[in-house]
Order: structure tokens, then sequence, then C-alpha cells
């Protein structure tokens, strides 16, 4: 079908209490791959492109490719833009067709933040474009993080209420604990906050740096009020393994086709896992 917004999709998990998984593409078999792994599960789709996924890929190819993937299976597919970190790549990516857009002010200060996300929002919502805040830091595993430091980053449910208000967000990203780029699952998310910001805020959460949180926190968190969860690297594990086998096996192998076609079944089945995990399962309607 063709591309759809986020809004409703996301409204519905909000409602119905699970999680829509939101998955970096970086090419091609990405895209392909995370299609079919929702495809084989009958559900929802968010794929996300990075400013760096966009700049590698050109906007007008992840736009075309997208489109083409959506409209090739019958489930709901939405192309988001994930951290957009100025008010230009909103207006471009909106411009080019995304379904969904973010606009990432964590690294300003409250005030600032909450002005240039209001401006992010009106420009999509002129176009009927759902647009994500984030408040608190999602820090980056460039190094290793005390419980205190990551305390400090973190989402305040009362800053929170203010923040979607004043701004008119449609989903926000939170942080509740967890940190970008992780490979191994040892992150602790703060449940209880997530509860409490829940409360005070009647749009879907959103976390990001899931990779690096245990299958039973993420859980939890969907249960307490995640409803998108962002997933980069586990696919790009999953993906380079698959490449690294082929080769293991077969260094002498030249052909793509052969290194790259189990790359993507790699894709699909890692999708088709973490949508069993969320909940999404059978909610493409
Ligand atoms: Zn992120």
């Amino acid at each position: 079908m063709p591309l759809v917004s986020s809004k409703s999709l996301l409204d519905s998990a909000f409602r119905e209490n699970y999680a829509l998984g939101a998955f970096n593409a970086n090419n091609l078999e990405y895209v392909q791959g995370i299609v079919e792994g929702a495809r084989a599960e009958a559900s929802p789709v968010i794929i996300q492109a990075s400013p760096g996924a966009i700049a590698y890929l050109g906007i007008d190819y992840i736009a075309a490719i997208v489109k083409v993937a959506a409209e090739s299976v019958p489930i709901p597919v939405v192309l988001h833009l994930d951290h957009g970190k100025d008010l230009d790549i909103v207006a471009e990516c909106v411009k080019k067709g995304f379904t969904s857009v973010m606009f990432d002010g964590s690294a300003y200060d409250f005030e600032e933040n909450v002005r240039l996300t209001r401006e992010a929002v009106d420009i999509a919502h002129r176009k009927g474009v759902p647009c994500e805040g984030e408040l608190g830091k999602v820090p980056s595993s460039d190094r290793n993080w005390t419980r205190e430091e990551l305390e400090k980053l973190m989402t305040s449910p009362e800053e929170a209420r203010e923040f979607v208000s004043r701004t008119g967000v449609d989903s926000l990203a939170v942080s509740v604990g967890s940190v970008h780029q992780m490979k191994e699952k040892a992150a602790e998310l703060d449940i209880d906050r997530i509860r409490a910001i829940r409360s005070q805020v009647h749009v879907p959460l959103v976390l990001h740096g899931s990779s690096g949180v245990s299958d039973e926190s993420l859980a939890r968190a969907v249960k307490a009020g995640i409803c998108k969860v962002n997933i980069a690297t586990l696919l790009n594990m999953a993906f380079s393994r698959a490449v690294k086998d082929t080769f293991a096996r077969e260094p002498e192998e030249i052909d793509p086709r052969k290194i790259l076609g189990p790359a993507r079944d790699a894709v699909a089945s890692v999708v088709a896992e973490r949508i069993r995990l969320l909940g999404s399962s059978r909610k493409a309607g």
C-alpha cells in the first residue's frame, strides 16, 4: 500500500499498549529485509533514515526505495526521518515525501529546544506530517557512563509535560537509561520514570538506544508506555555478521548477490523477532 503517516499507527499502539519497531535502513537490502520481516509478522513498520544514511544514499534514492517497498506489501509502512538536527533537513524530508519526521533539539537548553521543536512541528504539520521531539539526552556509547551521569541526562516528567504542550509534538523521545550504539544488552531502563512520564504526557513515547537493553526490560518498557522503539545497532550487527560468515565459508566469493542476500535475510529475521517482542504482530489491520 502507499506510504502512511506514523500518526494513526502510533496512536493505535498508544491505546492498545504495544510498540512499533522503527528500523534504520542504510541500503536497498536493509529496506527489503525490513519490509519482509514486517510482512511475515503482518505488522505495521517504520523505516527510518538518519541524516547520515540520507547523505550516504541520497534523499531521492531512499525516498524512492522505501516508496516502492511500501507499495509491494499489504502492510502499513512509514518513512521517518531519524534525528533531524536542523530545520532544513526536516523541511527537505517533508518535501521529498517522508511521512514522519523527528527534530532532535536535545543538544540545546530547554527553552531553545522548545523554540526549535515548535518550528519543526509547524513545518511538518503544514504538510500533514507528524513530528517527534526529544527531551533529555540519550548519549552515545563512545565511553562508559555511570548510573549517576545517566540519571542527570534523563527526562523529567514535569518538563516533559511542559515540552509537549508548548511544542505540539506528536510523539516524544525520552531518556530513561538507554545509550545509543551499544553492542551488548547491558543498559538498565528506569521503568518507574517511563510510567511517571506517561502519566504526565498524552502522546506516544519513543525509546532510542534499544539495542543495549535486555529483552525483559524492553518488554516492561512497552507495558509502561513506550510506543515506538528505534532499532539500528542490532540490524547492523546482524547484517555484518552475515557478510562475515559468508566470507568465512567462501573467502573467494565475488558475487554481490551471494554476499548481500544472506545479510538481507538476517535483517528480515531480526525485524520479525523484534516485532514479536514489541507486540505489533498481526496489527497491520
Ligand atoms: Zn536515537
